[in-house]
């Protein structure tokens, strides 16, 4: 049976006693063990926690960021996190507000792990956006304050670097190859290795050309129309020309954002082969996870997926048949840093690696513990990035920066970044709701995106 370790017996086992105690090495180090042992033990007041909120600034425009704080019950100690679901916000508010706040009050905000798992089943129903998001916002808002108890970066908790910065990727966009080729190399000469090439917007919706359903008054004038072959004979096209003009060692990107049929995702990521993309994303939408293995069995392209997956079904699956080579999740939509961790651990042992979902709609300290993570992993594979704007760094300070395509992080304890809601009370929601506008086939058949 073992018998609880003292001091005292450590010290003889050792036979260092004296010198060690002398030099006050082992010593301090023991006293402060003794201490910690006798606090846990005996039951001492924990930090608790006194009040979870979910707060909405806009200060990217359009995008609707939802930050949730956590106060404790240690005076001017607080966490924050980011739970921002851009087309739905107003749910996340009131899931955090009306349901997670009374559930987690009196918490001690040292069990992280407890609280995810208490609150993941707290509404029965779980891995949807709304909840998932919600969640998220209370699990960052906790790594932030045990960051700042510990006064360490949340990544030195978890094991600390495995790299001495995160390497990212930066998105251009033309509506023609000229105009893109110039984007690139803008880009190119910023520093950034990795490109996401797009021709126009997702779809490269400017090359369909008569939005048949809208004469007939089917659907809604501001609904979007994409036919899928322009799209399919335009991208290897736009492959071409950027290898052509911008040479062979930039990394090209490039998101198919779902809206095909899956044997046509097939055909083009034949097609792409030849020009040797870093990754091609969302070629299938979530509910077409099953064409995965045949794609993986048509090409070696490599094969990015998940920004839209909220469970763990979706993931396991493609992870363990080895069919992803990037996984695209967005950390906050997966229920925080506590599970994405974990999928991240997963995922090592099967060679697939990080890429998680960076947009902007994703707030500062969504980002922020995207990046401890992909600091920390051994299976790092790129980081989407944006660069802020001024309004945001004003209101987030501490936001990370970006340099040679880059992403630095604040080494400040937490996450490293701020919330000033004072100044956020300048950018309110806008006024429309921010959902997706559909997307149609030129009959108005609605398209998945
Ligand atoms: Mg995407």
């Amino acid at each position: 049976m073992n018998q609880p370790l003292t001091r005292r017996a450590a010290l003889k086992t050792l036979g260092l006693g004296a010198g060690l105690s002398a030099l006050g090495f082992l010593d301090r180090g023991a006293r402060a063990a003794e201490a910690a042992t006798a606090r846990v033990n005996q039951g001492a007041k924990p930090v608790t926690i006194t009040k979870v909120r979910a707060i909405t600034c806009a200060t990217q425009g359009s995008i609707r960021f939802v930050v949730i704080r956590v106060d404790t019950s240690e005076p001017g100690l607080y966490g924050l996190g980011c739970g921002t679901f851009n087309q739905r916000p107003l749910t996340v508010v009131t899931a955090v507000n009306e349901y997670l706040d009374p559930f987690a009050r009196g918490r001690n905000v040292d069990d992280i792990e407890d609280i995810w798992q208490t609150a993941y089943t707290s509404s029965y129903w779980r891995n949807g956006p709304v909840m998932n998001n919600a969640l998220s916002g209370l699990d960052l808002a906790l790594w932030d304050i045990k960051g700042k108890r510990a006064g360490l970066p949340v990544y030195q908790l978890i094991g600390g670097r495995s790299r001495f910065a995160v390497d990212t990727y930066t998105h251009c966009s033309g509506f023609d190859l000229k105009q893109l080729e110039n984007a690139v190399k803008i880009r190119q000469e910023q520093g950034f290795r990795h490109i996401r090439i797009q021709f126009g917007s997702y779809g490269s919706q400017h090359l369909s050309a008569k939005a048949d359903f809208r004469e007939t008054g089917f659907g809604l004038p501001a609904d979007q129309h994409m036919d899928s072959l322009p799209y399919l004979q335009a991208v290897p096209k736009m492959f071409a020309h950027i290898r052509a003009t911008c040479g062979d060692k930039v990394e090209l990107l490039h998101d198919v954002h779902e809206r095909i049929e899956p044997i046509e995702a097939i055909r083009l990521c034949k097609e792409l082969e030849q020009y040797r993309p870093f990754f091609i994303e969302d070629a299938l939408s979530p509910e077409q996870n099953g064409w995965f293995a045949q794609l993986r069995a048509a090409t070696t392209v490599p094969l990015a997926m998940g920004e839209l997956f909220n469970s763990p079904h979706e993931w396991v699956p493609l992870i363990k048949d080895r069919l992803i080579d990037f996984l695209r999740v967005h950390l906050t939509q997966a229920g925080g840093f506590t599970p994405t961790r974990k999928l991240a651990a997963l995922a090592e042992w099967f060679g697939v690696r990080s890429a998680w979902h960076g947009p902007g709609d994703l707030c500062p300290i969504g980002h922020a513990a995207s990046l401890h993570l992909d600091l920390n992993i051994h299976n790092f594979g790129i980081q989407e990035s944006i660069n802020f704007n001024d309004a945001t760094r004003e209101v987030f300070p501490g936001t990370h920066t970006l340099k040679n395509g880059y992403a630095i992080v604040n080494e400040a304890p937490g996450w490293g970044v701020d919330f000033d809601e004072e100044k956020a009370k300048k950018y309110p929601l806008p006024a429309h709701p921010g959902y997706w506008e559909p997307v149609r086939r030129r009959d108005g058949t609605a398209v998945r995106p």
